[in-house]
């Protein structure tokens, strides 16, 4: 017997666009090969576990007081790290952080969205968009992509045009299909949209194609760029997302941020992560490497593959993606479905990871 559990949802005065709303809920089930949150595979190195340890011992010693509030240490740090990888020119100024970039979006949300605004995105992309999206009160306008999931930009940058959105995403690589957009792409639809442009980068570390920092310079009223150290950084756990962007798109989100937001443990681990990008990164280009043998292994075996620049490929054609997804949870390995029908995504994992998932792979088609 639970304390309450008697008062059912429906019961509570929620608001009423909420009703029947259902949660974010990727499974998180205990199984042998988990392959369906597009995480780093490889576990930090024991140096980097060394130096998180050092460096949240000596934050705990000042954990009576509230953190830099503004995180400048962090956002220096990662404004050296999106320098150095981009090549543009970033200061603190132009970086922020927070919980993940889905509360990086969310703050964005708050300040340039709400109710009577809306948000616009290439569907199928990121579930979160949405869900964010209805918590904030912005208005979402799902804009098809084309049945190979790329997108043509003429037509939406004509969308854009005409729809106007207060806020459009653009996520590159896409997720959960795994393309990019080449930058003048990017242009054209940054030059169509009246309102904000928010490029979505949670997995550009694994990308050929040239990051949207890069034209940040053009467009400082318009241009915001999302990262995060989820993916490629394989801190998922430590949760932290950033964005680039002008230093006045900063100050906005001043407004919205709860204060405090990242803690003192937080910014002391992110910082300690980030001094070991250079291994941490290494592992990109093996994962690079793992996912065009699971895509040209998945091919061999008759799937078809949507091309990817990221750490996820999605794959199909499946009569029934549920029970196919099922058959995989079956044999111990654990992907996504996504809600598209016919198919069905993984993640790159090691290569036993990938080995489990190609065997069980040859078990589906049989
Ligand atoms: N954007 C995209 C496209 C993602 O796929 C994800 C994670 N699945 C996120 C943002 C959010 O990740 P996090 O909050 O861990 O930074």
């Amino acid at each position: 017997q639970v304390v309450g559990d008697e008062v059912s949802l429906s019961e509570l005065p929620l608001r009423e666009d909420l009703r029947g709303a259902t949660p974010y809920g990727a499974p998180q089930l205990d199984v042998e090969f988990r392959l369906n949150t597009n995480e780093n595979p490889y576990p930090p190195p024991p140096a980097l576990v060394a130096d998180v340890t050092q460096a949240v011992a000596e934050a705990a010693t000042a954990l009576h007081r509230y953190p830099d509030r503004d995180a400048v240490a962090l956002r220096t740090d990662l404004a050296a790290y999106l320098s150095s990888s981009t090549g543009v020119p970033l200061r603190t100024e132009n970086l922020w952080a927070a919980n993940g970039s889905n509360e990086i979006l969310q703050q964005l949300l708050q300040a340039f969205g709400g109710p009577g605004r809306t948000a616009l995105g290439f569907e199928p992309s990121y579930s979160m968009h949405p869900i964010i999206a209805a918590g904030t009160r912005t208005e979402w306008a799902p804009t098809p992509r084309r049945a190979d999931f790329t997108l043509d930009t003429d037509a939406a940058a004509e969308v854009l045009a005409s729809r106007a959105p207060d806020i459009a995403f653009v996520t590159s690589p896409n997720n959960p299909t795994g393309g990019s957009i080449p930058l003048d792409g990017l242009r054209t639809l940054i030059e169509a949209a009246p309102g904000l442009i928010v490029v979505d980068e949670a997995y550009a570390e694994f990308s050929s194609q040239t990051s949207a920092v890069t034209v940040l310079a053009e467009y400082p009223a318009k241009l915001v760029v999302s990262r995060t150290m989820s993916k490629a950084f394989a801190f998922a756990g430590g949760r932290l997302g950033y964005l680039a962007a002008a230093p006045a798109i900063v100050d906005a989100l001043q407004l919205v941020r709860l204060p405090y937001h990242l803690s003192v443990v937080t910014q002391a681990a992110a910082r300690a992560a980030l001094r070991h990008a250079d291994e941490t990164l290494a592992s990109v280009h093996m994962l690079a490497a793992e996912r065009d043998r699971v895509v040209e292994s998945l091919r061999g075996l008759g799937f078809s593959v949507v091309p990817s620049d990221a750490n996820f490929v999605l794959f199909g054609q499946f009569a029934d993606a549920p029970t196919t997804w099922r058959s995989y949870l079956d044999q111990g390995v654990l992907i996504r479905d996504v809600g598209i029908p016919g198919h069905l995504r993984v993640t790159i994992g090691t290569p036993a990871e990938n080995d489990a998932f190609l065997a069980a792979s040859k078990e589906i088609v049989r």
